[in-house]
């Protein structure tokens, strides 16, 4: 059986495994903070870690299982990373430079089942989980990256917005948060870390019941089901209404602000018309609402979407302000290198399979 990634453990599993490997407990702190704080590349670095140990961790546990095939940077200085798997699968993972931070977009699977029309990612189909382990590696290598560069650059910031349905993938995702959020290593601010899922109502409910505090993002992307339904066919098993009952809950337990993220469509889902229901949906909490306008990256598979205009943009921008709903229109990153999410991936399996 091959090894698995130390990273995928929590600090408490790390104990846990310690202590039944009859070591002491504060060995957790000390491997800790050679994995999170020193970001060693080899179990021997351990300086006051004794020889056995080592061996024990050396013996069940990898540091490396992710191998880097492809780094593209963009001009603003946003890095993309597409990373092989143990297995031959590839994953992208993008660094974005703001002014607040350096934010980290993360995968949480290989390809994704919900198959919504306008995107990259689910042109093809899920074909595992990442493991827990596998979703902390992409920020650690980044973050080594980013010591190299020796700039004293630290990681701020977390989206899990890259290919996979995160909370479709639930366990090994709240293990990655725990471990990034962990205080005694990475230290990244659950208020600095954001979920984005396409609207799976059962799990928000139980994403709700978690302790962290990490934001909650949600691909709306149309106001009304119809239309939702078309670009979205995840709408058929969890419509708006129903979508809106797990909105409540989790307001309620929570009392965050949700982000709703919307595409722009040229003619699609544009129309004042559209954001005039938007307003309307989200109106008794808009309180916590914010809305995310995203123009659409535009997938070559994809023919019938296209950006829309910015005339249409900053109308419905208009027509959301006007009626007391907070939104901001997100420019992209890193428009000169494949944007899209999934789009790297996907260009690099296409390219393989034509050799
Ligand atoms: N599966 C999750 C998270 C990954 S997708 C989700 O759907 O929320 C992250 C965001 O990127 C989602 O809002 C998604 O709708 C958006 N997205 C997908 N393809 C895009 C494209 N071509 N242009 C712009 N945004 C896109
Ligand atoms: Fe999957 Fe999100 Fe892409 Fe939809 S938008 S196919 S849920 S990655």
């Amino acid at each position: 059986m091959s090894k698995t990634s130390i990273y995928g453990l929590t600090y408490e599993q790390l104990t846990d495994w310690l202590v039944e490997q009859g070591e002491k407990r504060f060995r957790a702190d000390q491997v800790w903070n050679w994995l999170y704080k020193k970001r060693i590349s080899n179990f021997n670095e351990m300086k006051n870690v004794n020889k056995e140990t080592i061996e024990l961790l050396d013996n069940s546990f990898v540091l490396h299982t992710l191998g880097e095939e492809i780094r593209q940077e963009s001009k603003d200085g946003t890095i993309k990373f597409l990373f092989k798997l143990e297995d031959g699968n590839l994953i992208e993972t993008v660094l974005m430079r703001f002014h607040y931070g350096l934010s980290v977009c993360v995968t949480t699977q290989v390809g994704c089942n919900i198959g919504c029309t306008f995107c990259a990612s689910g042109l093809l189909r899920k074909s595992r989980d990442l493991s827990s382990g596998e979703i902390v590696e992409q920020i650690m290598n980044v973050q080594k990256h980013l010591d190299t560069m020796g700039n004293d650059e630290r990681v701020s910031h977390i989206v899990v917005m890259g290919i996979g349905e995160p909370l479709d993938n639930f366990t090994n995702l709240m293990d990655f948060l725990h471990v990034v959020n962990d205080d005694r290593g990475l230290n990244i601010g659950a208020r600095h870390i954001t979920v984005s899922t396409s609207g799976l109502a059962h799990k928000i409910y139980e994403f709700a019941d978690q302790d962290l505090q990490v934001n909650l993002a949600i691909s709306l992307h149309a106001p009304n089901n119809d239309l939702r339904t078309r670009i979205m066919k995840i709408n058929k098993a969890f419509p708006i209404e129903k979508l809106m009952k797990a909105v409540d809950y989790y307001l309620e337990k929570k009392n965050r602000r949700i982000t709703y993220e919307y595409i722009m469509l040229r003619d699609v889902n544009d129309h004042r018309e559209e954001a005039i229901q938007l307003a309307n949906l989200i109106n008794d909490h808009r309180h916590l609402a914010y809305v995310n306008l995203i123009p659409y990256n535009t997938v070559d598979e994809h023919i019938d979407y296209q950006r829309s205009q910015s005339e249409s943009i900053q109308a419905f921008y208009e027509t959301l302000k006007d009626r007391g709903i907070n939104c901001g229109v997100r420019w992209e990153n890193g428009a000169d290198i494949d944007a899209a999410c999934g789009q790297l991936r996907s260009k690099q399996i296409k390219k393989s399979k034509a050799v």
